[in-house]
């Protein structure tokens, strides 16, 4: 009886422990998630939206410093740049981006981090934010903390999180790529680079979850915990449906989808970084705060960022690029951008 009891026992254990180790409730997710804090967020944020970094102009001395902040960031944590590439750095050339809004602006980078995927290497997750913003004007620091600091120390910190999973053992099974793109201020320029020139094939890119404000609230919806996400269901229904469940059961946010009617005239699934992934077919899902009174002003300050909510939003982003890099099949793309 001894006998077969401990090899069966053993089994079992096993076996369970396969089974729970990539849900939302078992250990490798929460470790994982409770390395999102306000603390790190914050501490990001005031450096990256620091009147050092000079607004952040594209191409500028003052983005430039930023992205050294952010890549030493990475180097601190043990996170490097896709293979492809010998440096973090995808260069976006003046030449490229010199028309229309782009006319006059000097070699840019993107910034591309990347954590190999453990089982479907192939497949890639894009994360992306704009760490660009619009510069000094007349002597006067606009600093860009939501727009889009907020984004860049989301990203930052959600591959802090996915790089603590796979220090434990539990690292994604797809590829993740944190992709911080330049150029967002003067029409899309550095995501648009990077769609012409994509490091992994658009073929293989199974979704964008791009963050572009998060860390403020809109008159509208000042005091409740929300966020809007943009475009989630346009091309697969089942990203919508993982999003969902990762804020049922992770973030518990009011996910508002206001946006997403087709008559709201601001048509925002057009407008931002991840349409240059969706244009590809790539589903993608946009995270974003809304507009308020400090939009585009000198005053988007680090100080004014609801630290609770821009922690809960990146979280969000997490559980969800968390299933997608996961779970057993890819994500199907059903739907079409037309609405
Ligand atoms: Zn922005």
């Amino acid at each position: 009886m001894k006998k077969f009891f401990i090899p069966l026992f053993s089994v079992v254990l096993l076996s369970s422990c396969a089974s729970v180790n990539y849900s939302y409730d078992g250990k490798a997710f929460n470790h994982s998630l409770e390395t999102i804090t306000q603390q790190n967020l914050k501490k990001n944020l005031y450096v990256i939206a620091s009147d050092e970094m000079g607004g952040r102009d594209t191409g500028s001395p003052g983005q430039k410093k930023a992205g050294e902040y952010m890549i030493k960031q990475y180097q601190d944590m043990g996170v490097s740049h896709p293979d492809a590439l010998d440096s973090f750095y995808q260069k976006v050339p003046a030449a490229y981006m010199n028309t229309g809004r782009g006319a006059g602006l000097p070699d840019s980078e993107n910034i591309l981090a990347f954590i190999k995927g453990s089982e479907k290497p192939d497949e890639i997750i894009v994360i992306s934010a704009h760490y660009d913003h619009v510069g000094t004007k007349n002597g006067v620091v606009y600093n860009g903390a939501d727009d889009d600091g907020s984004g860049t120390v989301a990203v930052m910190e959600i591959a802090k999180a996915f790089n603590k999973a796979k220090k434990a053992g539990h690292g994604p099974k797809r590829s993740i790529l944190f992709l911080h793109v330049t150029g967002e201020e003067h029409g899309l320029l550095g995501s648009k680079y990077y769609a012409d020139h994509p490091i992994y094939p658009m073929a293989n890119t199974v979704a964008n979850l791009n963050i572009d404000m998060i860390g403020r609230c809109d008159p509208g919806n000042c005091g409740k915990n929300y966020v809007y996400v943009i475009g989630s269901e346009m091309l697969s229904t089942d990203l919508k449906k993982i999003n969902v469940e990762a804020n049922t059961k992770v973030t518990k946010l009011e996910l508002n989808y206001k946006y997403d009617d087709p008559k709201d005239p601001q048509r925002l699934y057009y407008r931002s970084d991840h349409y240059n992934f969706a244009k590809n077919g790539v589903p993608v899902a946009f995270f974003f705060d809304g507009i308020h009174e400090d939009y585009h002003k000198p005053t988007d300050d680090a100080e004014k960022i609801d630290y609770a909510a821009l922690q809960k939003r990146t979280q969000l982003v997490f559980a969800t690029a968390w299933e997608l890099a996961n779970r057993k099949d890819r994500i199907v793309v059903d739907g079409t951008n037309n609405r």
